[in-house]
């Protein structure tokens, strides 16, 4: 009978960045997943990821307009959460090996989505999911000792 410290249901985005999380922190970590990890529905996220990175914005801004993006009715203390950890995040993914488009100056390159008061979209080309996907499948694989997946 296997037997795991964490099972994460999903190997989206989401239930792959918390194995990576869980893995880091010295946990043995199982994946079950309808589908191959890198063929979750994440990989259809086109646009990028917002974050309040560039000087003059503020995580404070990116809650406002996502909490108004959801007409009031978002988490609220979930978004303060989400927004003042987003930048971090970003570097974070930098660094592990998501190729996020730069701006002719070097610096990570952001744009404007929809509903944003200032350009602080990352993205990778048209496609981030497929991309942040592919690099946190194989940061996984080097916890191929702690970390099993049970796909399909
Ligand atoms: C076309 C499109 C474009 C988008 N563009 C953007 C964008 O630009 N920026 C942005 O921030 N967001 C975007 N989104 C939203 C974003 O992609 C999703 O919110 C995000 O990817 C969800 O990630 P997730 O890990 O929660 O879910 P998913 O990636 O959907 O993963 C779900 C996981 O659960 C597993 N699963 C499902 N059912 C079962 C089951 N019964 N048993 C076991 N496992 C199961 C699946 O196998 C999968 O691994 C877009 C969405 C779409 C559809």
């Amino acid at each position: 009978m296997p037997a795991h410290d964490v099972l994460i249901i999903g190997a989206g985005l989401a239930g792959q960045r918390a194995a990576l999380a869980a893995a880091d922190a010295g946990a043995s970590v199982a994946i079950l997943s309808k589908v191959h990890p890198v063929r979750s529905h994440s990989v259809a996220a086109a646009g990028g990821i917002n974050a309040a990175l560039n000087p003059g914005d503020s995580w404070e801004s990116h809650a406002y307009d996502t909490v108004k993006g959801s007409d009031y009715l978002g988490d609220q203390d979930a978004i303060e959460i989400m927004c003042r950890e987003a930048p971090a995040e970003i570097l974070h993914l930098e660094h592990i090996g998501v190729t996020f488009h730069r701006a002719d100056s070097g610096h990570l390159g952001t744009r404007a989505f929809g509903g944003a008061s200032a350009a602080r979209t990352f993205y990778v080309a048209d496609i981030t999911g497929q991309a942040i996907l592919h690099v946190l499948y194989e940061q996984l694989m080097k916890h191929h000792e702690t970390v099993d997946r049970y796909e399909e």
